[in-house]
């Protein structure tokens, strides 16, 4: 049952009926989330003991038990609460921006600074008041004082921490993504839509393509991310974004479910964005509605008509079959949502798209969330910062003001910032100047920061550290029979402290979209008889995402089981490159000791390992620091050659040695 629903029931509003949920320790993101059964019953019979009945109740059957039955259940849920209330205490949770100094943060941990470093260089970390956190500094304060730390970005603080004020709030048009398998209909739809729109005609400019356009209709306005499909949206959310308020779910009536369209869905569920789905191709004469509602049952997208919750709209972007009814729909679902924003304070918002204009220098779609953007208005973007100098909007009208949930091009920036990057007008240019400094030291400083990604030899610790509760996992294979099989055997392996939850599976190659997905839920990924296609094996490594292949299932279970465990080592293999014999050597005063080596097998190149082996025993193990030929720097000198080599921090060699040059290869996945 979905939280507004039951709140009607029981007569109280879904805010509170969200409060009190959580304090069960049920997450519900908004009204629209659905509880299940079990949950809706304790809930009800809660109300029921705790408010007394003032309607009659229902006739109940004679076989069916009374209230008092719910005697001990509301005593097994109080004391559910109190355990809850006993954990959240202990455990004290310290936010902190991104990036830090020691200084700064001893500010936030209310302890002086001396203090907070002596704890640090006892812990084997030397550093300065100046210097920034890292992950290894908080560990260690986090143990220190029994607390947790949560960094949250700037966008975080920017556009969520602020505290609202309720009564300037007004209803915001809804912020649209159109998502679903290729070739069902998405960029029609969107065009379709687009073009019965009243807005653009009414300006009397030229549509011109922003990122976003809105549409006007009498009960109210409705916005539409440009960038149909996942990538976009998926791109944005990697990059901390979320703008959109729901997903329109195209699925085609003679084609039905596909891949795609399943990775849509746990795409927006990912996000916690409401899906309205839009069957579409209706003039089709193989359409078949039915067949499309029972595949989509299966995730939980069941129609209102089959007591189900989700709103479905049955389309034809072709023959222009039902936009305005998919309008009002979005308008409803809208509508239950209550998307507010306070259109009376300084605009805040994300950038949609952004280029480079010939003559109007760097050019940005900004779509403002909260207040309101004039013209003439300071502002902070990425690492960039601007004045409005222009604003047009997606009619190709200039326009003076825009209020939250409408999509603006921008003139004026210092730079080109990126989409995704949230934009805040500030108080006057100086602000805007040194914030956006800022926020370059801090993007130079991210790194350092950035949050440890999970791999199966780091999920132990992490496990152990408290910081992964569930272990999520993108699974792809070669058959859905696999996918079915290892699903089921690693669901198994759950334990108490982890929970092992499969946010994505299907069959066919790792693409890129399962790699964002990856990312943004930090999952690892597992694929099954299947391999990653060139890009998405290039993001992943870009982005540190965990990608295990695999060809024989009980390898899969036996890792993600010896994970859990922290059994699980990184595996590296050394691969011999060549052999070299100390035959000379030389003093030098600056570098120390060149080594004169004659390869006798194989080759030495400049960036490998090396063992210095003296009558069979391991003397010294190392990097080679430097490697000449002649006078000459050289990456790599072949066998029959002779070369001078500089071993990085050890120069006790002795005429005679032998030198086993090897690279070590980390084993990428067993196969
Ligand atoms: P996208 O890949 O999801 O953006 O799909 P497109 O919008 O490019 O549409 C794919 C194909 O389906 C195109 O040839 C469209 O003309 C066709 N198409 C889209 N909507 C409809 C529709 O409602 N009915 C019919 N018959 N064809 C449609």
């Amino acid at each position: 049952m979905r939280i507004h629903e039951l709140a009607k029931i029981l007569n109280v509003s879904s805010k509170e009926l969200i409060k009190e949920l959580t304090s069960f320790g049920i997450k519900a993101a908004s009204h629209v989330s659905s509880i299940d059964n079990d949950t809706t019953t304790k809930i009800i019979n809660l109300h029921k003991k705790l408010v007394p009945e003032k309607k009659t109740p229902l006739p109940l059957k004679e076989e069916e038990e009374p209230l008092i039955k719910e005697e001990p259940l509301i005593k097994e849920i109080k004391e559910e609460i109190k355990e809850i209330e006993k954990i959240s205490k202990k455990l004290h949770i310290l936010k902190i921006p991104e990036s830090l100094t020691i200084g700064e943060l001893s500010g936030h941990l209310q302890k002086p600074v001396n203090e907070v470093i002596k704890i640090l260089i006892q812990n084997g970390k030397v550093c300065t008041i100046n210097n920034y956190y890292d992950q290894d500094i908080l560990d260690t304060l986090a143990l220190h004082y029994d607390l947790e730390f949560k960094i949250i970005t700037e966008e975080e603080i920017l556009l969520k921490e602020e505290v609202e004020d309720e009564g300037q709030l007004v209803p915001r048009p809804p912020i649209i993504t159109i998502m679903g398998h290729v070739d069902h209909g998405k960029t029609l739809l969107l065009d379709a839509i687009r073009a019965s729109s009243v807005a653009s005609k009414e300006a009397g400019g030229i549509t011109q393509h922003i990122g976003a356009y809105k549409v006007k209709l009498d009960k109210g306005e409705v916005v539409f991310l440009d960038t149909p499909g996942h990538e976009a949206f998926t791109a944005m959310r990697a990059r901390g974004a979320s703008v959109t308020d729901i997903v329109v779910l195209v699925v085609a009536a003679d084609d039905g479910v596909m891949p795609q369209t399943v990775e849509a869905i746990n795409h927006a569920k990912a996000a916690n964005v409401s899906i309205v789905v839009a069957i579409n191709k209706i003039d089709l004469p193989n359409a078949n509605l039915n067949k499309v509602k029972q595949q989509l049952a299966e995730y939980d997208l069941v129609p209102e008509e089959w007591g189900g919750k989700t709103i479905f709209v049955e389309v034809s972007a072709k023959k222009q079959l039902g936009l305005k009814n998919i309008l009002e729909m979005l308008l409803l679902e809208a509508e239950i949502l209550e998307l507010k924003a306070n259109p009376n304070q300084k605009a805040k918002g994300t950038v949609i798209e952004a280029h480079l204009n010939k003559s109007k220098g760097p050019v940005a779609t900004f779509l403002v969330q909260k207040g309101s953007l004039k013209i003439g208005d300071f502002f902070v973007v990425g690492q960039y910062y601007g004045r409005v100098r222009g604003m047009f909007s997606d009619a190709g009208a200039w326009i003076k003001k825009a209020l939250p949930s409408t999509p603006v091009e921008v003139l004026g920036l210092s730079g080109l910032p990126l989409a995704g990057d949230y934009f805040f007008v500030t108080e006057n240019e100086r602000e805007a100047r040194q914030m956006s400094l800022k926020r370059q030291e801090a993007l130079k400083k991210k790194k350092e920061v950035s949050s440890k990604k999970i791999t199966l030899e780091n999920l132990f610790d992490q496990i152990k550290q408290g910081k992964i509760k569930e272990l999520n996992i993108v699974l792809k294979a070669d058959v859905q029979g696999s996918v079915e099989a290892i699903r089921d055997s690693l669901t198994k392996l759950e334990t108490e402290k982890v929970k092992i939850k499969i946010i994505h599976q299907g069959t066919g190659g790792i693409n890129e979209s399962d790699v964002l997905l990856a990312q943004t839920s930090h999952a690892i990924i597992i694929g099954f008889n299947v391999r990653p296609n060139a890009n998405a094996a290039k993001i992943a490594s870009h982005q540190d995402i965990n990608i295990r292949t695999y060809r024989i299932i009980y390898e899969v279970i036996s890792d993600i089981k010896k994970a859990l465990e922290g059994l699980l080592e990184p595996e590296y293999k050394e691969n011999t490159l060549g052999i070299a014999e100390a035959r000379d050597l030389f003093k030098t005063p600056k570098i120390g000791v060149i080594v004169g080596c004659y390869v006798r097998e194989g080759k030495v190149t400049r960036s490998a390992s090396l063992r210095v082996v003296r009558e069979g025993i391991v003397v010294y193990e190392g990097k080679i620091a430097s490697l000449r030929r002649f006078k000459d720097d050289a990456s790599e000198v072949a066998a029959g050659f002779e070369c001078g080599l500089k071993i990085e921090n050890f120069d006790d060699v002795k005429i005679g040695d032998i030198l086993e040059v090897y690279v070590l290869e980390r084993i990428p996945a067993k196969l």
